[in-house]
């Protein structure tokens, strides 16, 4: 027995890779070259962005919503100095600092490239960045952006807004803000119906929802989008269809719903409209993480809440796209894609944590689903300095970097090979997600 074991181990070591198969707990003294090697690959890696928001500061189509006022994350002030080496590497920023002088150079040298470069401005900035696509998870899509390399991903929570908001917007200053902008965006989309009014009956009501989604995704749109973390709990109930036609029939007109039959009408909409994803293969993305606004509730929208919904059979057909994966339940949150169907981005996390925490969330993805996860940056107009241009350019560097140190730890220790870290690094920076879009993304 100890002779044949003897021979099993020879025969083994002659094959190199299989010789260190044993995962060890701390990296060797390689894992620097094996990180900069790695790097020196992935930054060749072109990039599919899952999740952005491209756009010009002034363009009021952006988002769905608006930033109330709030607390911002160390690394997602102004102040960070990051963001003056993302304006010297994307526009040659002349200066060390964003005084408001300064910033003044950028402002004007932005105006003047889009001016000259109209539709490519933004494609000139993937080009920079060696992002191949990019989601533009918008209200409406933009005239600017160039629609081969800008998908539509759009917002679908307005559905669940159709009666007297005035009882929910006054719960705390941040709703003021989102509330209003619900039902706006749910008025536009009537008008994109050519329907004079929101129909008396729900079955009417539920298939102008449904033709919504179909004329959106025929107007190009990828997938839609779900930000109802910030606007009520996700802890969803399953209540019958009868009792959501009672509250509609009973306020669509006029009258104020109990915050109890509001949240009745909207768990049934929520689970119509996911339902209605898998029917029309349109993917659905759902902002998983804390939230912008000093009165986001963790407890009532963090991302285990959503369990009860994703590992539900019923909806096996329907593609979900956890945006910012849970953060900053990461860790858990992973296990949801277990789930066939159930997929995590990792835009946001790669900007709100600096590198050196990033790498710890991703290895630990990486570790256990690798298959599963894709990579966004989240990129936004902040403001007229700090735009979607340079939070391109954080989520990028940021991830590449995480990415390359996450891989290399795991080379070094003798969990993966070289060539199985850069496949890894290819599925989340591209292959992963581009898949779920049946040829409609590259
Ligand atoms: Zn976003």
């Amino acid at each position: 027995m100890r002779v044949g074991i003897r021979v099993f181990f020879i025969i083994l070591c002659g094959l190199p890779p299989l010789c260190s198969a044993q995962a060890r707990p701390l990296p060797g003294p390689d894992v620097h070259e094996i990180y900069q090697r790695l790097l020196a690959q992935i930054e060749k890696i072109e990039i599919f962005d899952h999740h952005a928001h491209p756009g010009f500061p002034d363009d009021p189509d952006v988002d769905a919503m608006a930033a109330p006022p709030g607390s911002a994350a160390l690394r997602e002030r102004d102040s960070n100095p990051e963001l003056v080496t993302a304006a010297q590497a994307l526009f040659g920023y002349p200066f060390t600092d964003l005084s408001p002088e300064h910033a003044r150079w950028l402002v004007q040298k932005k105006a003047e490239l889009k001016r000259a470069q109209g539709t490519r401005y933004f494609s000139n900035i993937l080009d920079k960045l060696n992002i191949e696509g990019s989601v533009a998870n918008r209200a409406m899509m933009a005239d600017y952006l160039d629609p081969r390399r800008f998908s539509w991903v759009f917002f679908a929570d307005a559905f669940m807004w159709p009666f007297d908001n005035s009882q929910q917007r006054s719960r705390n200053p941040d709703e003021e803000v989102y509330l209003p902008l619900q039902e706006k965006m749910l008025h536009r989309w009537i008008e994109q119906e050519g329907v004079s009014k929101l129909p008396p009956d729900f079955a009417s009501y539920l298939s102008f929802v449904s033709r919504t989604l179909e004329d959106n995704q025929k107007k190009g749109g990828i997938a839609m989008k779900f930000e109802v973390a910030y606007f009520r709990s996700t802890r969803f109930g399953d209540p019958p269809r009868e009792e959501a036609e009672q509250i509609y029939k009973k306020y669509v007109a006029r009258g104020v719903p109990s915050p109890e039959e509001y949240k009745t009408f909207q768990d049934y909409l929520f689970r119509y409209l996911i339902r209605e994803g898998g029917r029309l293969h349109l993917p659905v993305h759902i902002h998983s993480a804390v939230g912008i606004g000093d009165y986001f509730s963790l407890t009532e929208s963090g991302i285990m809440n959503l369990e009860n919904v994703l590992r539900d059979p019923r909806y096996a057909s329907t593609t979900f796209v956890m945006i910012h994966g849970g953060y900053p339940y990461e860790r858990e949150a992973i296990w949801l894609t277990a789930v066939k169907n159930v997929y995590m981005d990792s835009s946001l996390m790669e900007i709100a944590e600096y590198p050196s925490e990033f790498k710890r969330s991703l290895k630990q993805w990486l570790e256990t689903f690798p298959d599963k996860i894709t990579f966004g940056t989240d990129a936004f107009p902040y403001n007229d300095a700090l735009g979607a241009e340079e939070s391109y350019w954080l989520g990028v560097q940021s991830a590449r970097s995480g990415l390359s140190a996450a891989l290399a730890e795991m080379v070094s220790m003798g969990e993966v090979t070289e060539a199985k870290a850069l496949e890894m690094a290819k599925a989340y920076l591209h292959d992963t997600a581009t898949g779920l879009y049946q040829g409609k993304v590259h």
